[in-house]
């Protein structure tokens, strides 16, 4: 039988959640239980923090649409870090029904490097997600009714920013119009559907850092403007509190294991290409305070979820990252030099070596933020001596700290070297430093990313986003950090222009502010906050078998 991630998951023999809890150090009190093997902790109970455990940043080159195996690589390495003697727990994203169902599988990681139950962690997991659709939803209702109800605060319907959303991909919903049907079904307007994870609660969750702190953030959402264009948000509308309450057991963090018993943490899950792609602070934090080591990931390409890491996520926790891995594959290196999508398991070397300027970029990146990253290389089956030989000889010629990993076949002792590695360069004194401060102009934070983090020549701004940024700057919401919203196929905004792309231009297609999150959204090139389904989606090959078991399901 071949072997699948389902099948390897289904045969893992799991540890009852009270067990890892115990490991991990959480006391019973802090222990909400969802069955045998998922848990809620509850922070407010945890015993007070004594150590702040050290970060590791899992991220990756420019992906195929596959995914080049960062969370595979970051459960693994929390695995080889615990056969180390480490003491270490995994903080990851949860996966959205969008991916599962269209085409790039789950966020569970893969082979012997999973999280457990996966069938659950990518079905419906703790309800975190659906909390947040309805949150959201929950303010578009709040919204229309006060149309419908005499509009006392004047909000002009056609200057509403706040949309609805649904964790599906679905590109019929993009747009939408509501309220028809005569008076008394509301207020007709134009409205839209984005996917859950690029909502602003998303983001506001991940960032909130207490309950008071998440009703605050809430509250300073934007929902539009009246007719004499002044902004009107949550707080107007008195629904923060309702918004919170909705959202009081999605803010606490899950606790789940790896296939080999690691405590891993799963919370939050922002898309990293419209939105800022990493887990909850709140998981980092207590992840922080269990363990000496804990491995994160944020999505996509270095050029994406790390940036947004680097610049929202950890600046507002008040940490740096202490190493950064970055996980390349040789599928991806031959994409990057010029092999179709459709021939990447044929062995072609030469396409290998000119593909590598992509992770050069990458580890220039990291560099820039005084970090020396190690490159993961994330061994497949169908990979050539050849190829493989080519990326270490690359590593050893431009002095990259670069390990071979097996993680998706060995588990944790697939990926021992690469935490040797890793271990050692967080024994080095740091020197890290962020590329830019809030309190820039936009124009230069803007051309900081695009210059310094995608290595492209300027950045130009549409007549649409002009327009928004001087908005911006009269109400004085300019000294925010900036939410890139970008292909993560290219280090452009084109996602045709692979490898490492030079000389270009990126357009800034819209600036929208995301007041409660605290950073502005700067939509890139023709990225969507709502996805669509591929040709032949995921969902088609699954299926439940006769004793209730998912079928199919990667
Ligand atoms: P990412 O986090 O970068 O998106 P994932 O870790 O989710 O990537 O992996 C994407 C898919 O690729 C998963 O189905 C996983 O099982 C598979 N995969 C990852 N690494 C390997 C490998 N070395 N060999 C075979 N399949 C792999």
């Amino acid at each position: 039988m071949t072997l699948t991630d389902l099948s390897i998951a289904a045969n893992a023999k799991m540890l009852p959640i009270q067990e890892v809890a115990d490991r991990a150090g959480i006391p019973e009190e802090a222990l909400e239980t969802y069955g045998k093997y998922k848990a809620k902790i509850d922070i407010a109970s945890l015993p007070p923090a004594v150590k702040q455990g050290q970060v590791v940043l899992v991220t990756a080159i420019s992906p195929t649409p596959a995914g080049e195996g960062k969370s595979t690589v970051t459960v693994g390495l929390a695995d080889a870090f615990k056969q180390l003697g480490e003491s270490v727990m995994v903080a990851l994203r949860e996966p959205s029904l969008g991916p599962v169902m269209g085409v790039k599988g789950g966020a569970t990681g893969g082979g012997f490097a999973q999280v457990l139950p996966m069938e659950d962690i990518n079905l419906h997991f703790t309800g975190d997600i659906h909390a947040i659709t309805t949150a959201n939803n929950a303010l578009s209702a709040l919204i229309d009714n006060h149309l419908h109800q005499g509009n006392e605060l004047e909000l002009d319907p056609r200057r509403i920013t706040w949309k609805r959303v649904l964790d599906m991909n679905d590109r019929a919903l993009r747009n939408v119009t509501v309220g028809l049907g005569g008076p008394s079904q509301g207020v007709p307007r134009e409205d839209g559907f984005d996917i859950t994870v690029a909502s602003e609660i998303m983001a506001v969750l991940c960032l909130a850092e207490s309950l008071d702190d998440l009703k605050e953030r809430l509250a300073q959402m934007l929902v539009g403007y009246t007719y004499d264009r002044e902004p009107v948000t949550v707080r107007d509308l008195g629904a923060a509190g309702a918004l919170t309450l909705l959202l009081k057991d999605a803010f606490k963090p899950n606790l789940v294991q790896t296939i080999e018993g690691t405590p891993a943490i799963i919370h939050g899950g922002p898309f990293a290409n419209i939105a800022h792609g990493c887990n909850s602070l709140m998981a980092t934090k207590a992840a922080r305070r269990l363990a000496d080591v804990v491995v994160t990931e944020a999505g996509f390409g270095a050029d994406l979820g790390a940036e947004k890491f680097m610049h929202i996520k950890s600046r507002q926790g008040g940490f740096d990252p202490d190493a950064v891995v970055i996980v390349a594959t040789v599928r991806a290196l031959k994409m990057h030099g010029g092999v179709d999508k459709n021939a990447l398991k044929e062995a072609d070397a030469d396409a290998v070596r000119r593909g590598m300027v992509n992770l050069a970029k990458h580890v220039d990146t990291i560099r820039q933020f005084g970090i020396e990253p190690v490159v993961a290389l994330n061994r497949f089956v169908t990979d050539t001596e050849a190829e493989l030989a080519e990326v270490m000889e690359w590593a050893k010629a431009e002095d990259v700290a670069i390990a071979l990993t097996d993680v998706w076949e060995k588990g944790g002792t697939g990926g021992l070297e690469l935490a040797k590695l890793v271990q050692q360069e967080l024994e080095k004194p740091k020197n890290f430093s962020r590329l830019y401060e809030p309190t820039d102009s936009v124009e230069e934070k803007l051309r900081v990313i695009v210059q310094r983090v995608y290595g492209g020549a300027d950045v130009q701004l549409t007549d649409k986003a002009k327009k928004q940024l001087a908005e911006i700057q009269k109400f004085g919401w300019d000294a925010l950090p900036l939410c890139m919203a970008k292909t993560q196929y290219s280090l452009s905004d084109q996602p045709k222009l692979l490898g490492r792309p030079e000389g270009f231009t990126v357009t800034i297609r819209e600036i929208i502010p995301k007041l409660g999150a605290g950073f502005l959204v700067c939509l890139t090139g023709d990225i969507m906050t709502m996805p669509g389904l591929p040709k032949q989606p995921a969902a088609l090959n699954m299926d439940i078998s006769d004793n209730g078991n998912a079928v199919g399901l990667f």
